[in-house]
């Protein structure tokens, strides 16, 4: 088990963003043995489920709801705890308590890895806002790597996960995970998020696309599904 006793740390804005741009990869952690951990800082209940505020007398508290099912469901598919902060969507904003909140998670959490959204997504309001917000916290829980006046973790590696459209994000993928073995489970967890059915078809001909790159890059055969992430700090390894 190689990532026993690692963590995974996933922030979205909203409760489904995980499931298409790193459902994979969470998967592929926990079936090596790490621990992941799925955040959603809204339910996405105003931007992303039209589907369910097609149906007559729909309430913002019955999306809500199915919204957290949906999501508790797909993060339980790849072997994921759930946690909804509940901030509210379009706009999502991240107050001072709710930064404290993210603050005191990480902190509490202590990740090795944590993945968020692109810097910026002109499509999306809330994108970009949790991706600053998830980059402050992450500093304010790690100081700069030294020794501060304030309880400090150790800094945890932050990559991006892959924006809906890429080049309009300014996402450069420097980092491909195999999902081959797990691309199943991605499957069931997209399937779960019923009010976004629309996306699914587009993910999984995103991670075909991605394994043909991985394919190239390596050399490798075997890579069916895959999924690109843009790693934020230089990597440190002991030799080349
Ligand atoms: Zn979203």
């Amino acid at each position: 088990m190689i990532n026993k006793g690692r963590k995974l740390l996933v922030i979205g804005a909203h409760s489904a963003d995980f499931v298409w741009r790193c459902a994979g990869a969470t998967a592929e952690f926990t079936r090596r043995g790490g621990n992941a951990t799925v955040v959603a800082l809204s339910y996405g209940e105003r931007g992303e489920s039209g589907e369910l505020w097609k149906q007559a007398g729909q309430t913002e508290a019955n999306v809500k709801r199915i919204r957290h099912e949906e999501a508790a469901t797909a993060a339980a598919i790849v072997g994921a705890d759930f946690i909804a902060m509940d901030l509210g969507d379009y706009p999502l904003e991240i107050g001072p308590a709710a930064m404290t909140q993210l603050v005191e998670l990480i902190r509490k959490m202590a990740p090795d890895v944590i993945v968020t959204h692109a810097d910026r997504d002109p499509f999306n309001p809330d994108h970009g806002a949790a991706s600053a917000a998830v980059q402050r916290a992450r500093m304010l829980s790690t100081g700069s790597g030294v020794a501060s006046a304030f309880d400090i973790v150790k800094p945890s590696d932050l990559f991006l996960f892959e924006p809906h459209q890429t080049e309009m994000c300014g996402f450069v993928p420097t980092t491909y995970v195999d999902i081959s073995e797990v691309f199943p489970l991605k499957m069931r967890a997209m399937e779960a998020m019923k009010a976004q059915q629309y996306l699914r078809q587009h993910y999984a001909e995103r991670a075909e696309h991605r394994a043909n790159q991985a394919r190239r890059i390596t050399g490798s055969k075997d890579i069916r599904h895959a999924e690109a992430f843009q790693r934020v700090y230089p990597q440190v390894i002991d030799s080349l």
